[in-house]
């Protein structure tokens, strides 16, 4: 030891020296990422200017051996918080017009030890040819050719937007497109159901054309990441039902029985999308959406395994099939918003909803989604109440909104537009057999067809349609802060929950203002050189990694990013200055880029 000291006493010019040069290094590369902070990051404060000259002044100061000691806790104290801010921002982790890459090898080797049938290639030219036949069915807006194998919720995603692009005269024309990569992601299991969730890269030529308002035609070429899930039950019988149009069960031809709400093969009455015969399309998610909602369905997962007493009573409870569920019941009630026609979600909600739901909606003014978009539909907790199970699901979508005046679209949200809600659903704690989906048009009690009707009984059995019996049933809907407040004072009676703070927790103040800046630089179809230049300066200055600036860019100009608020009002005004300041970096406010301004200050200041 002593001969150490002695030697560091020797030499301790040649080593101060050594260490300045080290904290340069950090000034000029790892510290670059922060240096002057901004945003939301600015508590975590130091700044690496000063380094080189505190370390001279601890060596100076301090006796020795303190001063090398204290100089490298702060050098290794340095690298530590400059690493963690490094990987903080989950916007580097979003796959943009690269090869998803990330890939939960575990989850694949435990199905390949349960499944060692199961065929990686096989599956992938199952979800080509799926890619292909959807987008060929949005563009026809007609997805019957393709509804044997999409699940209830996923048929409503589409059917929505049809009837919605079908007010405004709209058509979504697709060109040239390419799939370049399919990556399997992660296999995880739920319940008595296996889900693959599946990366895919693709490009097209993308055009939005309404004859009659024109002023929202649009047209983009894009390369995009989607991440897909099927699923399918443990217990399938793998039969194919993607190179073939028959009927898994019965062989009867499908092509021309454009199944519809019901997913139910005309010959034999047999689901075809029910999971025991193949993978089925159970959600499609964007690659931003992913990325940032990944860990939320992993604690997903677990809550389900912890409402044992659920699934007891519910042999067929799985965390997708009731994410479909709500997916299915939630665009139901923004129909019915648009068509200000109740009977359209009467009978998936309770009375008492119904009756809260209706005030609002008659209050509303006349609107058409122009944009409808479910980005994400996460079970977040469990309670009982009152003999009845109740779940609640998160529920991120985004939309546009426009009216239609003197035969003109105008549009009411500038830019589309995110917003997080978590719905209500509740079932009896005894509950009596389900015979059939009340969301994919089937009577709970006794299976049978029922057609959108205000009659509240099934006409075959006379059950009560809406009842927590036999089906999951929409309670309530509520804003994000809402829930908070509920779970605050209910907290008691939960089973189970994931911590409410965390469904946007990854999501930091920067990558909201990044986010917005960027939807900010887009909204006028323009992008000149002081838009990109202030992005890439922001880019560099809150820590993204260049790389990944294009890709962002790339997904703004193409109307892939949607304006994200947090529901801190205090870091919701720190975007709004930031967004302002972006605006007016060319020198001028243009009307579009003022009027996103206003209606954010409207809606969240
Ligand atoms: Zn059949
Ligand atoms: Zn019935």
């Amino acid at each position: 030891m002593k001969k150490t000291f002695d030697f560091i006493r020797k030499n301790q010019h040649v080593l101060v020296f050594i260490l300045i040069v080290i904290a340069a290094c950090f000034i000029s590369t790892e510290m670059f990422a922060r240096a002057g902070g901004g945003g939301g990051s600015r508590s975590g404060g130091g700044g690496g200017d000063g380094l080189g000259e505190l370390i001279f002044m601890l060596f100076m100061l301090l006796p020795f051996p303190f001063n090398y000691i204290a100089i490298a806790a702060l050098l290794i104290g340095v690298f530590v918080f400059s690493k963690l801010k490094k990987q903080g921002s989950i916007l580097n982790k979003v796959p943009t017009n690269q090869v998803p890459t990330k890939r939960d090898n575990k989850g694949l080797a435990s199905f390949i030890q349960m499944h060692p049938d199961f065929n990686e290639e096989a599956f992938k030219q199952k979800v080509g040819m799926a890619f292909t036949e959807i987008q060929n069915a949005w563009a026809a807006k007609d997805i019957s050719k393709a509804r044997r194998f999409i699940s209830d919720g996923v048929y409503q995603r589409f059917n929505t937007q049809f009837k919605m692009m079908n007010i405004l005269s709209q058509r979504n024309e697709l060109e040239k497109l390419t799939i370049k990569s399919i990556t399997i992601d992660k296999i995880v299991s739920d319940g008595t159901f296996d889900v693959i969730h599946v990366g895919i890269l693709a490009s097209t030529k993308d055009k939005f054309i309404s004859d009659k308002y024109p002023n929202l035609n649009e047209t983009f070429f894009e390369e995009f990441v989607e991440y897909w899930s099927f699923i399918r039950k443990t217990s399938a019988s793998g039969k194919d039902m993607y190179s073939t149009q028959n009927c898994p069960n019965c062989g009867g031809d499908l092509s021309g029985s454009a199944m519809g709400d019901v997913c139910k093969c005309p010959y034999c009455g047999t689901f075809t999308n029910s999971g025991e015969f193949d993978w089925v399309l159970a959600e499609i998610t964007q690659a931003d959406d992913y990325v940032t909602t990944s860990h939320l369905h992993d604690m997903s997962n677990t809550l389900a395994n912890k409402i044992e007493e659920i699934s007891d009573s519910d042999k067929e409870f799985a965390v997708q099939l009731i994410e479909d569920k709500a997916s299915n019941g939630y665009l139901q009630l923004q129909t019915a918003r648009v068509f200000k026609d109740a009977k359209i979600m009467k009978r998936f909600v309770s009375n008492d909803f119904y009756n809260k739901f209706e005030v609002t909606m008659k209050s509303d003014d006349h609107f058409v989604y122009n944009r409808i978009f479910l980005n994400d539909v996460t079970l977040i907790g469990a309670l009982q109440k009152d003999g009845k199970n109740t779940l609640a699901i998160a529920i991120k979508s985004s939309f546009q909104k426009v009216r239609i005046v003197n035969g003109k679209a105008q549009l009411l949200d500038v830019a589309v537009t995110s917003k997080n809600e978590v719905m209500m659903m509740s079932k009896d704690i005894i509950t009596e057999e389900n015979k059939g989906s009340l969301y994919a048009h089937q009577c709970p009690s006794c299976g049978g067809t029922i057609s959108d009707t205000t009659d509240m009984n099934c006409p075959y059995c006379g059950n009560l349609l809406n009842s927590t019996k036999n089906e999951w049933i929409i309670t309530d809907l509520m804003s994000q802060q809402d829930y908070l407040n509920y779970f605050k004072g209910n907290s008691n009676l939960f089973i189970a929950n994931v911590n409410p703070k965390k469904l946007d927790a990854l999501y930091k103040v920067r990558d909201f203002a990044f986010n917005n800046v960027l939807v900010m630089i887009a909204i006028d179809g323009v992008f000149d050189v002081e838009e990109i230049s202030y992005a890439n300066k922001l880019a560099k200055k809150w820590g993204y990694a260049p790389s990944k600036l294009e890709g962002m860019i790339d997904m703004a100009r193409n109307n892939q990013l949607v304006i994200r608020m947090p529901e801190s009002k205090k870091d919701c005004e720190k975007i709004y200055k930031l967004m302002h300041k972006a605006a007016a970096i060319d020198g001028h406010i243009s009307p579009e880029e003022q009027q996103l301004l206003d209606s954010i200050k409207q809606q969240y200041l």
